[in-house]
């Protein structure tokens, strides 16, 4: 059974090796995530180096996306204790003092967000375990006012739901990570703590003045205010990644389902691909199978037509990385089947006008019940755009350029083969038979040419 929902695997310590990466890759990974919060460099550089070499072995594109740290803040470290207890109603107060902390004080080193907070904003420490209320906001120092938590911890993150930041969404380590990444032509470059469309304009101009390879850009979601501007961050980004981590953090726990209904439907509108991140198959860190929960979250992110679910902690450290893919493609095979076989009518329910081209596509081959569309795709345009019309057939996309087909991967119901001698009609038939499509109709897109075939 052919998925049409992709996997996005995070590779980690216990799954960076050759024979697991490369099983993990054989049981479905699309695109393998390399985080640089935690290994940098040639670390990295040699982990991007081996998925190429998988992805040419089996014969399989493979995406490689890397994810910038980004801003995430911590406070500094404390005088002799590594915690304080902290009461509800006590006062609190963070500062650009370098001095190790008190029960009463700590610094806070980002001396850009010190400045940013304002009174009544909300400071959220380790997951949101700890809230306090701002009093008193000064570019050196903040009174705050604990609401939630009983003890406070040295070099915890926090995070500020209710602050806009006026730093670069580029941190000095992000700029250097960046600098190198880009030297190994990386498919996707993620962006955490997004907050505005000049972000990803910000990190477009960083990589376009290093290179000509055509790096896409995935902007996170993971603060309000970028839900908020969820529709011009799209426009700006080439995907979005809905990183339920920290938005869970940012925004009361119970809004996430409704605010990644909203973002997956805003990119179908603007033809970006949504990857869906954190937790899906959170108990296999240390067990063997998943909760019922978990296998419906994953099978909810196929019924939703998102183009991605996503891996973390499970397949970075998890007990074994390559049954968490086996499992979550498992999951999705059956609910993108189930979902093919009970559809909706996609194109009415997002409003898309009848005379688009990519909707009269769609139309074209459900009328003529076509077995599959092939698009002979020189950039990943065409085969996006008809992606997120939904066609609940597979798109078969024949790229001349290994990167095109690397960054399809991510497309829900794509399916890219690398062919560098293009085009002829010989080439999507050959094509529909890799994928075991022998027999039907098939609805080819070849620029702004549409015609039908039958399979011969
Ligand atoms: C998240 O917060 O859900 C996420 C994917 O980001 P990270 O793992 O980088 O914190």
């Amino acid at each position: 059974m052919n998925k049409f929902t992709k996997i996005t695997a995070s590779i980690g310590p216990k799954s960076e090796d050759r024979e697991t990466l490369t099983r993990m890759i054989a049981a479905g990974v699309n695109m393998c995530r390399l985080n640089f919060s935690h290994d940098t460099g040639d670390i990295q550089g040699h982990k991007i180096d081996m998925i190429r070499e998988i992805s040419n072995e089996l014969n399989m594109p493979v995406a490689v996306m890397i994810d910038l740290q980004g801003p995430k803040h911590r406070i500094g470290n404390f005088e002799t204790e590594d915690k304080y207890p902290l009461e509800i109603g006590q006062k609190f107060t963070f500062d650009n003092d370098p001095t190790p902390g008190k029960a009463t004080r700590v610094q806070l080193p980002d001396t850009d967000v010190l400045g940013s907070l304002n009174v009544g904003d909300r400071i959220l420490l380790n997951d949101g375990k700890i809230e306090m209320r701002v009093d008193f906001a000064s570019p050196e120092r903040v009174d705050a006012t604990v609401v939630r938590g009983n003890e406070i911890w040295s070099r915890r993150g926090f995070n500020l739901p209710d602050t806009e930041i006026n730093t670069s969404v580029l941190t000095t380590k992000d700029r250097a990570d960046l600098e190198y990444a880009i030297t190994k032509n990386p498919d996707y470059v993620a962006i955490s703590f997004v907050q505005r469309p000049e972000d990803v304009a910000e990190v477009r101009d960083f990589i376009t003045a290093r290179t000509a390879h055509p790096i896409k850009i995935i902007a996170k979601i993971e603060r309000p205010n970028a839900v908020e501007r969820i529709t011009d961050i799209a426009a700006a980004a080439d995907g979005i990644m809905i990183a339920r981590g920290d938005l869970a953090v940012e925004v009361p726990y119970a809004e996430v389902p409704a605010i990644s209904r909203h973002i997956i439907r805003e990119c179908r509108k603007m033809n970006k691909p949504v990857i869906v991140a954190t937790q899906m198959l959170g108990s296999m860190v240390a067990s063997e199978f998943p909760t019922r929960a978990e296998i419906t979250d994953v099978a909810n992110t196929a019924y939703l037509r998102a183009d991605s679910t996503m891996t973390s902690e499970e397949t970075t450290i998890g007990i074994n990385p390559v049954g968490v893919i086996e499992t979550m493609y498992n999951i999705l095979a059956h609910a993108d089947a189930d979902a093919i076989a009970n559809p909706y009518d996609w194109s009415r329910v997002e409003n898309i006008p009848e005379n688009d081209w990519s909707r009269s596509v769609a139309s074209m081959a459900y009328l003529n019940r076509a077995s599959a569309i092939v698009v002979f795709a020189r950039d990943t345009i065409a085969a996006t755009q008809i992606s997120c019309r939904k066609p609940d057939i597979p798109v078969i996309a024949v790229c001349n350029e290994s990167v095109v087909a690397n960054q399809l991967c991510l497309a829900r119901g794509v399916f890219p083969i690398y062919c560098p001698e293009l085009f002829g009609m010989r080439d999507a038939f050959n094509s529909a038979r890799r994928f075991n499509i022998n027999m039907g109709k098939l609805v080819i897109v070849d620029e702004d040419k549409i015609s039908l075939r039958t399979l011969d």
